[in-house]
């Protein structure tokens, strides 16, 4: 682009679309609304970049874009164990459960994790799904990194072991594929064997959130956790372990479960969860090696966790009664998890100086 030219905007560039296919034939293989959807993604970024202080967009180059959005469709592209997709044709699917009654497609995205290719269908249905109001018996859920989780009612749940196995199986594919010359049939292989087993790791991480949020579910009627944002302390000094636990990813999935049995979640303000006693209010400073929760002021003993448990749960209660019946958060299925690709890997790591000054 010359620098005096105006900047695209996004009615432009899809205006565009029909005279791009001439110049580069290429495109033409691809469905178009998929390309107008990649454009859409574009300027989203931008938006974001401009508007929300995200990120400069960053190139996708080969390998990082690994998904297909086909954003509506006429009939159902499900038709038996197939999926029928513009321009791809019949495709067959190892379809995990048939659609519902009285819903119909409204998307479907394709995404390729590791070497195999998944579909995630969105559907819709004209109901009206009321939200939870608060109802019976609270739990706060304090999450960390010595123990996965710790309720008000006293449970501790330790985080699992296999993580621990996986994690060095990991590390040493890992260094088996950095001994491979890069794009070498062997980096390939190597390659797609750390790609798998990332993947195993995800589904396990999943499948153990899915079953700690239902056993909470169990446990009571409102869930209260706090409403930390993970991804600025996974910046901090516990940075890897932070990410490894995919406490974000955790409350995404609690949220769903709570809206999906019909139990009530919110968060509450995180500020000194672990300083206050559950008793009488005092602040009981402790450092993180302080295992025990000792109230000088009233005697009151617990498990560290808990008492930041307890302390979650009476804040929870104190949010709803304030508020009355409408509560301060509902629960929705917003960032539905599986909903979306999982995040580039790369996020994590610290980027380098060069793409740093774009950053402004
Ligand atoms: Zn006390």
């Amino acid at each position: 682009m010359a620098a005096g030219e105006k900047f695209p905007t996004e009615v432009n560039q899809l205006n565009a679309l029909p005279d791009a296919k001439k110049d580069f034939p290429r495109l033409v293989l691809v469905p178009s609304q998929v390309l107008q959807q990649a454009i859409k993604q574009l300027h989203r970024s931008w938006e974001g970049f401009q508007k929300l202080g995200h990120g400069f967009p960053r190139f996708k180059k080969y390998g990082q874009f690994k998904s297909l959005l086909f954003p509506q469709f006429k009939q159902s592209p499900v038709q038996g164990n197939n999926l029928l997709l513009p321009k791809l044709g019949l495709v067959k699917v190892n379809l995990h459960r048939p659609l519902p009654d009285g819903f119909t497609v409204k998307q479907v995205r394709i995404i390729k994790k590791a070497d195999r290719w998944y579909a995630s269908i969105a559907l819709q249905c004209d109901v009206n799904v009321p939200n939870s109001i608060p109802h019976g018996h609270p739990i706060g859920v304090d999450i960390g990194l010595e123990k996965f989780l710790a309720t008000s009612d006293g449970i501790l749940v330790k985080p699992p072991k296999f993580f621990k196995s996986l994690q060095s199986k990991l590390k040493l594919l890992q260094r088996r594929l950095s001994r491979k010359q890069k794009r070498s049939k062997n980096y390939e292989k190597a390659r797609i064997k750390v790609a798998l087993l990332h993947h195993q790791i995800d589904n396990t991480r999943k499948d153990f959130h899915f079953k700690q949020a239902h056993a909470l579910c169990d446990a009571g009627d409102m869930v209260f956790m706090e409403d930390l944002d993970y991804t600025v302390m996974a910046k901090g000094m516990f940075g890897k372990h932070m990410l490894d636990g995919g406490f974000g990813q955790f409350r995404t999935i609690v949220k769903y479960v709570c809206w999906k049995r019909d139990k009530f979640f919110g968060v509450v303000n995180a500020r000194g969860t672990s300083q206050e006693c559950p008793e009488c209010g005092a602040v009981v400073k402790k450092d993180l090696s302080v295992r025990v929760h000792n109230c000088p002021e009233c005697g009151f003993t617990t498990d560290r966790d808990v008492a930041a448990g307890l302390v979650i749960r009476n804040r929870g209660i104190a949010s709803i009664s304030t508020v009355g019946q409408t509560g301060i958060e509902m629960a929705c299925a917003d960032g539905l998890p599986g909903a979306e690709e999982t995040k580039p890997r790369s996020k994590s790591k610290t980027r380098k100086g060069k793409t740093k000054k774009s950053k402004l």
